[in-house]
C-alpha cells in the first residue's frame, strides 16, 4: 500500500502522550484560515516556489514503519507511539489504515490526528487500530465554522459523537484565534458540548501563531483573506483557560 507522506518527525512530545513518531499525511479537505501546515492541504507532492524543495514523497506502509520502528524502545518506556497526523489523515484513509494495522502488528500505539471531516465509514474502519483520536473543534457556530474553515461542522461533530459513544478515547485540540472563534459565546459552546461526551481524557488550547503565513508565500500562494497577522497573547491564552475551565492546566 503506498500513499503520499510529507514529514516523519521522530522525538515528538506532543501529538499524544510520551515519546512520539508523527507522521504527516499529504491532503485536507479543510481551508482554515489559521492553517499552521498550508503545504499539506494539496493531496500531491509540490515544489516550492522560493526554495525549490519537494513537498510529499510516495512511500510505502512498509517504508513508513521502518522508521516507526526505530523508536520502539522509547515508546515503551514512555507511554508513546506513533501519531497519524497532516493535512487530514483520513484524506488517504486507505493507506492509513494499513499504517496503523501495521504499526499495532508491531505493538506500537497508535494515535490519529484529525479535523474530523470525513465520511463516517473512514472513522468506522480505523476504529478498532486507533488508541487515541486528537480531534480538533474549531467552532460550535455552523455559520462562523464554514467561514473559518471552507466547510460545515455538522459531520465533524457528528463523527466525534459516534466516536465518544463506541467508546473512542479523545483528547480535543482548540485552536482558538483571537476574534475569530473565542467569543463567550464560543467558548461556552464549546466547553458544553466536550462536557456531553464520556470519553474525552483531555482538552488542550492550540493557541493561534503566525508560522504558518511564511509557508504560502514559499509555495507561491496567496494569504487568505482575513488570516491574523498577529499570534495570540498570553492574556488571550490565560482567558481561554479560565473560560473554558474543562481541567486545562
Ligand atoms: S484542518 Fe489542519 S491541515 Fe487542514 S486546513 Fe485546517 S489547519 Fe490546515
Amino acid at each position: 500500500m503506498k500513499g503520499i507522506v510529507f514529514d516523519i518527525k521522530r522525538g515528538v512530545t506532543k501529538d499524544g502522550p510520551g515519546f512520539r513518531t508523527s507522521v504527516f499525511l499529504k491532503g485536507c479537505p479543510l481551508r482554515c484560515v489559521r492553517c499552521h501546515n498550508p503545504e499539506s492541504q494539496c493531496p500531491k507532492a509540490e515544489r516550492t516556489v522560493t526554495t525549490d524543495e519537494v513537498c510529499g514523497r510516495e512511500m510505502s506502509d512498509g517504508e513508513v514503519m521502518d522508521e516507526v520502528k526505530r523508536d520502539k524502545v522509547f515508546y515503551a518506556s514512555s507511554g508513546g507511539g506513533m501519531t497519524l497526523t497532516g493535512g487530514e489523515p483520513t484524506m488517504q484513509a486507505e493507506f492509513a489504515l494499513a499504517i496503523a494495522c501495521a504499526a499495532r502488528a508491531e505493538g506500537v500505539s497508535v494515535a490519529l490526528d484529525t479535523c474530523g471531516f470525513a465520511p463516517w465509514a473512514a472513522f468506522e474502519r480505523l476504529l478498532p487500530v486507533v488508541d487515541l483520536f486528537l480531534y480538533d473543534l474549531k467552532c460550535m457556530d455552523a455559520e462562523k465554522h464554514r467561514g473559518l474553515t471552507g466547510a460545515d461542522n455538522a459531520p465533524i461533530l457528528g463523527n466525534l459523537r459516534r466516536l465518544d459513544a463506541a467508546g473512542a478515547k479523545s483528547w480535543i485540540r482548540c485552536p482558538l484565534v483571537p476574534g475569530l472563534n473565542d467569543s463567550d459565546s464560543d467558548l461556552a459552546a464549546l466547553r458544553d458540548f466536550v462536557l456531553s461526551l464520556r470519553n474525552v481524557q483531555k482538552v488542550e488550547i492550540c493557541p493561534y501563531h503566525t508560522l504558518g503565513l511564511e509557508k504560502y508565500v514559499k509555495f507561491g500562494r496567496q494569504v487568505p483573506p482575513g488570516v491574523p497577522t498577529a499570534p495570540a497573547g498570553p492574556a488571550d491564552i490565560r482567558r481561554w483557560r479560565q473560560d473554558l475551565g474543562l481541567g486545562i492546566a
